[in-house]
């Protein structure tokens, strides 16, 4: 039976305990979208802030009585749209489900609730000696349950694997309301299907995380950092064949010169400006000798200035020059960014790549990223309110996308479909592959009430 939404959103409140449905307009209108800024998005008929799984469970069964969309939500810090409201949904947030449940030392896990910021994890597990490895950029504000959603990667992926690699188990509600207990304790486990494997990812389209178990490994032994900077970008290319090869590190990260030159405006910290290209490299297991093969590596690759350090807080210092690079693009005008994912030898060719379309369509782009996984975010960049600018940025980005693809490579790496890449997810999957995700959003939710629109259209 369907009522009006007004009484449908009274009966909600009436079985939620009180303040848990918010209706204020300018609530609403700060759940509108997340940190993509041009895909659509609507402000949601009502908030509802969930703080048990009993309650996530009441709200999917109440909409799927009254077929009304719903959009689960973490900290809103998505770059695909993915989290956007959509016409007359409600947003579903997680943010007060914010508990770590239990922490083991001895079997190194923890399971927390999926409103736990992901950086509080990761200092939790690191006063007791461990770490919970998992470590995008946006980990100082994003949820673990938005992580599992979107698959996160990150920073360290290159040697410790996406989220995915760091989430044993699942407590996940279906769109029916039922809860479905996923893997368990153990690193190890086949019984059945890979379903855990599929909610990983699955964007809010498949089911709503309400509880989270996690790997956590031993802390690192000691950190030490490498800054190389380049004055062709083909040379920082061969350079990070040689790194890969010569030193296991836990991260190797580039930055081209408008990148470079952005966040040295943006937060001073003595980067070379006139290079082509900086890679920074991180070793983490204690073997000191590592990090000076990989310094090597650079020089033989061409280098023109190479520096190694293991003092702790010069590593932190160059880790967040390069974690601030999207908010100092940011600082120099309107961005649209990119998560194209490559063959690792097909890196410089689509870095070069990057550079002609911005020259070809009259704007910038800045290439940075996780290189050492192919895994690069170029970023167009604009003035705020050219309009003309505005539609040359929108083709240039679909071009990199396609040269991702005409590369081997994937139009997102991390980030996720969510409305940005819905087009493009299609183009990159083909209709086989789209007819079996389809098959499986309908066998899961069949009233199509989570996340409608996103992904999978
Ligand atoms: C400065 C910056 C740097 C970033 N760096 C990285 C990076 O290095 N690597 C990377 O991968 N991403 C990065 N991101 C993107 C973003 O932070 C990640 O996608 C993150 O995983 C989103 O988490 P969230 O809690 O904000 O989720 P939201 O944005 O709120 O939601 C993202 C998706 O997850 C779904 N969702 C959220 N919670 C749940 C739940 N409990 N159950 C079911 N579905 C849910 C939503 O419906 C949506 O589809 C960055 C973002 C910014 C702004």
């Amino acid at each position: 039976m369907t009522v009006p939404t007004t009484a449908a959103i009274d009966e909600l409140s009436e079985e939620l305990s009180p303040g848990s449905v918010l209706t204020d307009p300018e609530i609403l209108a700060s759940y509108e979208r997340d940190r993509e800024l041009w895909a659509s998005a609507v402000a949601p008929l009502a908030v509802v802030r969930a703080s048990t799984v009993e309650q996530v469970s009441t709200v999917l069964r109440w909409a799927t009585r009254h077929s009304i969309p719903v959009v689960p939500r973490g900290a809103g810090s998505g770059l695909a749209g993915a989290a956007n409201g959509v016409e007359g949904g409600i947003v579903l947030s997680l943010e007060a489900m914010d508990q770590v449940l239990a922490l083991d030392p001895t079997d190194q896990y923890a399971v927390v609730q999926p409103g736990v910021v992901t950086a509080e994890l990761k200092r939790l597990a690191a006063a007791h000696g461990l770490r919970y490895a998992p470590d995008p950029g946006s980990a100082e504000f994003c949820t673990i349950g938005g992580n599992v959603a979107t698959n996160a990667g990150g920073l360290c992926c290159l040697k410790y694997g996406v989220t995915r690699d760091s989430v044993l188990g699942l407590e996940v509600v279906l769109a029916d309301g039922r809860i479905l207990r996923l893997g368990g304790r153990t690193v190890k486990d086949v019984a059945g299907l890979d379903l855990l494997g599929l909610f990983v990812g699955s964007e809010g389209m498949l089911g709503v995380v309400t509880e989270v178990t996690v790997r956590l490994r031993p802390a690192p032994r000691s950190v030490a950092t490498l800054v190389a900077s380049f004055d062709e970008l083909a040379a920082a290319g061969r350079a990070v064949a040689g790194v890969l090869t010569e030193g296991r590190p836990s991260m190797c990260e580039l930055m081209d010169a408008p990148t470079l030159r952005a966040v040295e405006e943006y937060r001073p910290s003595g980067l070379d400006t006139d290079a082509a290209a900086l890679l920074l490299v991180q070793t983490d297991d204690g073997d000191v000798e590592a990090i000076e093969r990989c310094a090597r590596a650079c020089e033989e690759a061409g280098a023109g200035f190479v520096m190694t350090t293991q003092d702790e807080a010069e590593s932190e210092l160059l880790t967040m020059a390069r974690r601030t690079a999207l908010d100092a693009l940011e600082a120099q005008g309107q961005w649209l960014l990119d998560d194209v994912c490559v063959p690792l030898s097909a890196v410089p060719d689509l870095v070069a790549g990057c550079q002609e379309i911005g020259t070809r369509h009259g704007v910038t782009v800045a290439c940075f990223g996780h290189i050492g996984d192919g895994n690069m975010h170029p970023t167009v960049v604009f003035d705020h309110g050219d309009i003309a600018a505005e539609s040359r940025a929108r083709r240039a980005a679909e071009e990199i996308a396609r040269l991702g693809l005409h590369l081997g490579g994937t139009v997102t790496g991390e980030h996720g479909v969510g409305l940005a890449k819905r087009d493009l997810m299609a183009e990159q999957v083909g209709p086989v592959h789209l007819d079996v995700q389809r098959a499986v959003k309908e066998a899961l939710d069949p009233a199509g009430i989570l996340n409608p629109g996103k992904s999978l259209g």
